[in-house]
């Protein structure tokens, strides 16, 4: 299939960029639905779908169809211009959208997404202090940064970092105890994903609406991750609960890269024309991928088979009762396993029976599958990480 031979790949990859990522030794070349093929010809049952980016598995034909289509008439198109395939697209998320969300600003990433929602309640409130989780993960960029937790990746920056208080995840009176007049928002992930796949305990987003709303702070939900996978189309419907600014991307248009920020229209009426902007955000192959993405999984019914697929794959990791297995948490398709070593060569060890999944923290495996698994598929997965503790244990 490639021109270049499995050697030369792996040592472009790793000699030509900087040593940022963590590498996982194969060459992915093509994938079918729940399936990737490495440069080897070597069939994976994806588990892992880019980091949930493939909501719909690879190269879906209704999406495939709908960006060739697009690529073939208008690429891209400044948003000070209006498009056709964008309205379709904006007029779809929004009919979905959590009560009272009513305008997006479309960007590139889910960093982006983040980073638009903190500058729209800071400029919107006119304060400066963001209240966000402990274990929390909201992105790279510098205010995105702020908000997330993880000292490895905030220390190199931290006199550049605005200022951000990290309250413990679902303790209801800590975020009272943090939230004042001079809070701009509060910033959660409903399950939270990178941190170890933590779902927010019962009544815990319900009381940050009351506590935002009191202290007159935006509530900011940062579903980029939790986004179309946990049952619902999306994790604080779970909750009943609405924020006043919500984060997409990942999921969104199924491995196209799209950010959204979801916003009321309160909130719209109050930014500036100019305060913020980008140049790809809203270009047209990525809202029709998007498009077509949200069509499928509504049309197809992908979001209650995620929920019964999802409760049974849950279901068959926690009747493995393996004595390496601490805990298994999640909704839907968005799971995790804490184990009692590192996940890593957990993770090798079924990276080499042919299934990929990844970690999320040291010690836990994350499973952020397509949602097209099937049952057949989630017994395979699960003998699989039965035999992979078998064998890091040894
Ligand atoms: C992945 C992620 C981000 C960052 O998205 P990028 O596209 O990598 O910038 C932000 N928030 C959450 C919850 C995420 O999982």
């Amino acid at each position: 299939m490639t021109a270049h031979p499995t050697d030369a790949v792996l040592a472009a990859d790793q000699q030509l960029q900087p040593p940022l990522y963590a590498k996982r030794g194969i060459a992915l070349v093509r994938g079918e639905g729940v399936w990737l093929w490495d440069s080897e010809g070597r069939r994976y049952l994806d588990l892992m779908s880019n980091y949930g980016v493939n909501i719909l598995g690879h190269a879906h034909p209704r999406v495939t169809a709908a960006i060739v289509e697009q690529a073939g008439r208008l690429l891209n198109c400044h948003q000070s211009f209006a498009n056709d395939t964008r309205a379709a697209f904006l007029e779809q998320l929004l009919a979905i959208a959590p009560a009272g969300l009513r305008r997006v600003f479309l960007s590139n990433s889910g960093t982006e997404a983040v980073e638009a929602a903190l500058k729209f309640a800071w400029a919107v409130t006119g304060r400066r202090k963001i209240v966000a989780a402990r274990r929390g993960y909201h992105g790279r960029t510098l205010g995105a940064l702020a908000a997330t937790a993880e000292k490895k990746y905030r220390d190199p920056f931290i006199g550049l970092l605005a200022e951000a208080e990290h309250v413990p995840f679902g303790d209801r009176d800590a975020l009272a105890a943090a939230v004042d007049t001079a809070t701009a928002a509060v910033i959660l992930e409903p399950i939270q994903g990178e941190g170890g796949i933590f779902p927010a305990p019962p009544g815990y987003l319900a009381a940050a609406r009351e506590i935002t709303r009191q202290a007159g702070a935006l509530l900011i939900f940062d579903e980029v991750q939790t986004g179309f996978r946990t049952g619902a189309w999306f994790a604080c419907q779970h909750d009943g609960v609405s924020p006043d600014l919500l984060c997409l991307a990942k999921g969104l248009a199924n491995g196209v890269p799209i950010g959204a920020t979801l916003m009321t229209e309160e909130i719209a009426s109050c930014l500036p024309s100019g305060v913020h902007g980008s140049t790809f955000g809203g270009n047209p192959l990525a809202c029709a991928a998007g498009l077509a993405t949200l069509q499928t999984l509504h049309d197809e019914g992908w979001i209650a088979h995620s929920a019964d697929i999802g409760a049974y794959f849950l279901e068959q990791l926690q009747q493995l009762r393996h004595p390496l297995v601490r805990a298994v948490r999640g909704r839907g398709l968005m799971i995790g396993v804490e184990l009692k070593l590192r996940a890593t060569p957990v993770l090798r060890a079924m990276q080499e029976s042919g299934v990929l999944a990844l970690p999320a923290t040291t010690t836990t495996l994350r499973f952020l599958p397509p949602l097209l698994l099937t049952r057949e598929q989630v017994d395979m997965a699960v003998d699989v990480f039965a035999h992979a503790l078998d064998v890091a244990q040894d």
